[in-house]
């Protein structure tokens, strides 16, 4: 009996969620060198927390009157036991979670980074995606406006490193809860008085999260925005000398920054220095980073108070701007591709690219048999530095044949003829 099988429908990947391919992922892998470096040059040390939480932390930590939790949230219910648990929309409150669970903050002050995916269902688009990277930078336990000002200070020079030109820096200081309740007051009072004007989000936000309201981009709430009174003028002094304190240590490091009071930030647990930094190279997606002080969160969610301070650098835009504005080369897939004709060569190369990677050179060995125009094809496209090149006579005279590639060592005989004894020698210039 023939039994009939159905084709395969094929599955696409779920939206706004993007695959890396070689090409692309091999500049995230030079980015994230450079990135790691940069981290460790502050003494930053890597952390990584579950990908899955169980929701209430997002909902205490983040907020319940937040954009996160109240609509970009993946959450469902383990089948096995009921939990609410939660994909990390951003990764904060699990590592404050972390540090909370683990004590990690008993002797001393901890510099932590995380590097990785989170997840919001928001409308996909350029810079915008479902599933997105962060480079999570936390400075748990510090309480002054110099770990402030350091953390700026740092992403200045990641700029720098990267050769990007175009971004700028938006400050601001929510200053401390009693502070902020005053503003609150009054805040409500002038939304009140522009009732009518309030779109949708604003009526229902207007007394859960006014500061919010403030942050809308609907055109004709502008003006209503921009007379409301500001967060700023109710500083008390200690906020006020904490601000400056940050504003000075930038200007010792010569970093110009745009005072802006309309800068809230999206998530609920953040007191004095809030940053952001934009540039107008990605359209209107255009923060690639965005971070504050938020003293009061790993009391919040149960620790023992301490103060800390972060940021987040959306990975995405970040690439995106760098290459545009700087041009990234392709790296080689090896250093040395290995040709070869007839069995006995086929089993000699296998050994000699052996031999070569215990030199520290990366090979690749071409697999199977094709004629050697084929192979110096493939050997051209994987943009390696140089050929070897093995056939019956090498094999007989325990020799290889070696061809440089690349432009820049034109210099090179075309081909020469090396013992196979000093061949890694030779390709590592010391022959
Ligand atoms: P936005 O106002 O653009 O929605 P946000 O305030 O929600 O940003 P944060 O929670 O501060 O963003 O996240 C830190 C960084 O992560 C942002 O500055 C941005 O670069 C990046 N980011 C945020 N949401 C997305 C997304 N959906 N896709 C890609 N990157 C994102
Ligand atoms: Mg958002």
């Amino acid at each position: 009996m023939i039994k009939m099988t159905q084709a395969f429908q094929k599955v696409a990947a779920i939206r706004g969620m993007n695959d890396l391919l070689p090409g692309a992922s091999a500049r995230w892998e030079q980015f994230e060198e450079i990135v790691r470096g940069w981290l460790r040059g502050y003494g930053y040390r890597n952390v990584r927390t579950p990908v899955l939480e169980h929701t209430r932390l997002f909902a205490r930590g983040i907020g319940e009157v937040t954009d996160i939790v109240e609509k970009e949230m993946y959450t469902f219910t383990d089948a096995l036991n009921g939990e609410s648990l939660t994909m990390r929309p951003e990764m904060t409150a699990g590592i404050v979670r972390a540090s909370i669970e683990h004590n990690l903050l008993y002797d001393r002050p901890q510099r932590v980074y995380s590097i990785g995916p989170v997840f919001r269902h928001e409308r996909p688009q350029r810079g915008r995606y479902r599933q997105f990277h962060q480079i999570d930078v936390e400075a748990l336990g510090f309480a002054g406006p110099d770990v402030d000002a350091e953390l700026i200070v740092m992403l200045a020079r990641l700029w720098k490193l990267l050769g990007l030109t175009d971004v700028r820096l938006e400050l601001n200081s929510l200053g401390q809860p009693a502070e902020r309740a005053a503003h609150r007051a009054a805040l409500i009072e002038h939304l009140e008085k522009h009732r009518d004007i309030l779109d949708e989000d604003g009526q229902r936000r207007m007394y859960s999260n006014p500061l919010r309201v403030l942050d809308t981009k609907n055109p004709a709430m502008q003006e209503m925005a921009d007379s409301a009174p500001r967060l700023f003028d109710f500083l008390g002094e200690e906020s006020r000398a904490h601000f400056d304190g940050v504003c000075q240590r930038l200007a010792d490091a010569g970093i110009e920054y745009r005072l802006n009071p309309r800068l809230v930030r999206g998530l609920d647990y953040y007191n004095l220095t809030v940053f952001e930094w934009v540039t107008d190279r990605l359209g209107s997606q255009g923060t690639v980073c965005g971070g504050g002080r938020y003293d009061g969160l790993i009391e919040l969610l149960g620790g023992k108070p301490a103060p800390a301070v972060g940021f987040a650098i959306g990975m995405e835009r970040l690439l995106d701007l760098w290459e545009q504005s700087v041009q990234v080369d392709q790296p080689a897939e090896c250093d040395v591709y290995v040709v070869h004709q007839g069995e006995d060569a086929q089993r000699l190369a296998a050994r000699v690219g052996e031999d070569l990677r215990d030199a520290g050179l990366s090979v690749i060995v071409h697999a199977g048999s094709a004629g050697f125009k084929s192979q110096f094809k493939r050997a051209d496209a994987s943009g390696a530095r140089v050929a070897v090149i093995l056939g019956a006579d090498e094999v007989a005279a325990q020799t290889a044949s070696i061809k440089f590639l690349r432009a820049d060592a034109q210099g090179e005989a075309a081909q020469q003829q090396v013992p196979l004894a000093g061949l890694a020698d030779v390709l590592n210039n010391k022959g």
